[in-house]
């Protein structure tokens, strides 16, 4: 089963993905973005929330929720340092003589076994030999919508951060210095954002190498299910990007579709408008044309008025199919 998830989230003063700081001004991420614009098509530079740093954020929130249920995840991936089993030194852990074997299967095994995140994520293994785990999961960039790229804006905001100076210091300290206090800027960038979220369920527990079950049709469906409620948990939190602390941003979710299909099918952009009644279109051509089934879920249609209403009617369905 491949699930295929879109949302729009309205983030009003938001520093979710910063690039680089030079002195005491922090960048905010842009990339090149193809716009139309009076029968014209140009490239803008526009605000935007890295692949990874979602993909971050999921992991974090898929390490917690297996944990809670009693699925393994490893030391390093509890603590969201996702370097994976990189190297010897960082897959050691998952064997049982704590010596990684030198066999790209029981490799691969083992690292499976005793890690969600690295089942459901991937891994990169480069020692000998190289192990290689594609995620099961795709995520794109969150880009502010078509309809209005051109609006969206990346300013600097200014802060000033105050220092306490001890008390015999006070005397010899010149007014303004930079330990008392320090001026900062931070690109914050307002939008209107669109990601897409894929998951290739059949993928989990299931070796890349040979194609065999790795872990039991039990655990695999548990793991599915905390991939799906890790998820949802994202969504309903907005906990991914950076500088939540102090620049939490303000807005929320406006659109969530959600499709389940037997083969893989990535639902319409939607930095497209229309891209609901789009990927429903596409959909039903695909059941017709492949004889396959299909379910769909939308945000504000048939009673699914919240996105952890869209969340849980996906949950119950694959629940209903046997899936988690
Ligand atoms: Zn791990």
């Amino acid at each position: 089963m491949f699930v295929s998830v879109g949302a729009r989230f309205e983030a009003n003063v938001e520093a979710l993905n910063m690039v680089e700081t030079a002195g005491n001004y922090s960048k905010h991420r842009r990339v090149p973005y193809i716009v139309e614009d009076k029968g014209a098509i140009k490239i803008i530079y526009v605000p935007a929330v890295s692949g990874e740093s979602i993909a971050h954020a999921f992991q974090e929130l898929l390490a917690e929720e297996a944990a809670a249920e009693n699925q393994k995840v490893c030391r390093k991936c509890a603590r969201g340092e996702f370097l994976k089993s990189m190297d010897e030194e960082n897959a050691a852990e998952k064997f049982e003589d704590k010596k990684t074997p030198s066999v790209a299967e029981e490799i691969e095994k083992g690292i499976v076994k005793n890690c969600t995140v690295e089942d459901v994520g991937g891994f990169l293994y480069a020692g000998k030999p190289p192990v290689k785990r594609t995620s099961s999961f795709q995520v794109s960039y969150a880009l502010p919508i078509k309809k209005m790229a051109v609006y969206s804006t990346v300013e600097p905001q200014l802060h000033a951060r105050h220092a306490i100076i001890a008390k015999v210091e006070e005397k010899k300290r010149e007014v303004g210095t930079a330990a008392e206090q320090m001026l900062y800027y931070v690109e914050t960038g307002t939008a209107i954002y669109a990601f897409t979220l894929n998951i290739d369920l059949k993928a989990i527990g299931i070796s890349a190498i040979t194609g065999n079950l790795l872990i039991s049709e039990d655990e695999v469906k548990a793991r599915r299910r905390s991939t799906i409620r890790s998820l949802a948990r994202m969504l309903s939190s907005g906990q991914f990007g950076a500088k939540l602390s102090r620049f939490l941003p303000l807005g929320g979710i406006i659109s969530l579709v959600a499709s389940v299909t037997e083969k893989p099918f990535t639902i319409t952009s939607p930095i497209y408008d229309g891209f609901e009644d789009n990927t429903m279109k596409r959909l039903e051509k695909i059941a017709r044309e492949f004889n396959e089934e299909y379910r769909y879920f939308v945000m504000g249609r048939e009673g699914l008025d919240t996105p952890e209403h869209v969340m849980t009617q996906l949950l119950q369905y694959l629940k209903s199919r046997d899936i988690v």
